[in-house]
């Protein structure tokens, strides 16, 4: 988690949250119930992302269960590249989360302006979903929702996974909602049979494919007919990609979940010691004591250059009157 000042510690320690308590600034992001705003903690000038979701729109499209489970496992967390949560708090229309600013932007942003990264941008990137992956799966947490969209890039140039919408914690190593976005799904997703965190390296397998090559090794615009190519798995690879993360990939990107890098006994380690990710001194990184390849230009704490222009018409909030969906949130 980025280093606050003490007052903003003690102010964010110090009482509940409502959404008079920030100044609203951009949009960051969008979602299909909700946005991400730059906003300004009033008290202290601090800058954070509030995630602010509508009540009615999660209860209309079935995701009370992973809002609720998304609060849950974001505050648990803290780790140098998944995102941090500071508070959330809730009004009579919406649900909100108070996020760490990741100021570099979406990696999806980044590496369509690249067009494609070089062999060693990607190990780093790469490395540090592992890392990041290493620890929700010790802790019995499955991430589901690996895209390029979902990476942002911190103030340094480090990975930051953010949106643990579909995150789940899973007791018995299995779960079998049909969740996640169709390029990076798993075939054992598609095929609805039960699945465990073998889903997130197969889909570190599609980043690490799209990241070297620049585009994922399985698309089509009809879902029916990129599910048959997932299953089928014949992957191609373009000219000139690196040897050793072709491997990887091949290694990852396995139907066989018997065979597939991360999903075997010894877990993250198989991933952690392929040839590919040799130059990576894991002990290092974890310390973020690297040097990154790129670090994003930024003009202050409030910037926001790096994100896409958003319309900045939305209802507002703040609503107090009755709360009908009280219950179903009363444990946000
Ligand atoms: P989400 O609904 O969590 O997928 O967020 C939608 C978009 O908002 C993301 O793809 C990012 O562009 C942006 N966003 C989410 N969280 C943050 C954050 N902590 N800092 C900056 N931007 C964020």
């Amino acid at each position: 988690m980025k280093e606050l000042a003490i007052n903003t510690l003690q102010e964010m320690n110090r009482k509940e949250f409502n959404i008079q308590d920030f100044n609203i600034k951009k949009t960051l992001g969008t979602g299909s119930f909700g946005r991400v705003h730059l906003v300004k903690l009033k008290t202290t000038g601090t800058y954070f992302a509030l995630k602010a979701l509508r009540k009615s729109d999660v209860i209309k499209m079935h995701q009370v269960e992973h809002i609720l489970n998304e609060k849950r496992i974001l505050s648990v967390l803290d780790m140098p590249f998944l995102v941090g949560m500071l508070t959330a708090f809730q009004d009579a229309g919406h649900l909100y989360f108070v996020l760490e600013y990741i100021q570099g932007g979406e990696l999806f942003t980044f590496l369509r302006r690249c067009g494609r990264f070089e062999t060693g941008m990607a190990r780093l990137y790469a490395a540090e979903v592992t890392l990041a992956f290493e620890y929700l799966h010790l802790r019995h947490i499955v991430y589901r929702d690996l895209k390029p969209e979902n990476l942002l890039i911190d103030a340094k140039g480090h990975i930051k996974i953010t949106d643990f919408g579909f995150a789940k914690l899973i007791k018995d190593d299995q779960t079998w909602t049909l969740c996640g976005t169709p390029d990076y799904l798993a075939p054992e997703i598609i095929k609805a049979k039960g699945y465990g965190k073998s889903v997130d390296w197969w889909a570190l397998g599609i980043l690490i494919y799209e990241m070297i090559a620049g585009f994922p090794p399985f698309t089509d615009d009809d879902n029916i007919k990129l599910f048959e190519k997932i299953i089928a798995c014949k992957l191609r690879f373009p000219e000139g990609f690196d040897k050793k993360a072709k491997n990887l990939c091949k290694c990852l990107l396995t139907p066989d979940l018997s065979k597939r890098f991360g999903n075997l006994r010894k877990g993250a380690a198989d991933v952690k010691t392929h040839e590919w990710f040799e130059p990576i001194d894991w002990d290092r990184l974890i310390r973020l004591d690297i040097q990154t390849p790129y670090v994003p230009k930024l003009a202050g704490e409030s910037d926001t250059s790096n994100f896409e222009t958003y319309d900045e018409n939305f209802a507002p909030y703040g609503a107090t009157g009755h709360d009908n969906y009280k219950d179903t949130f009363a444990n946000f």
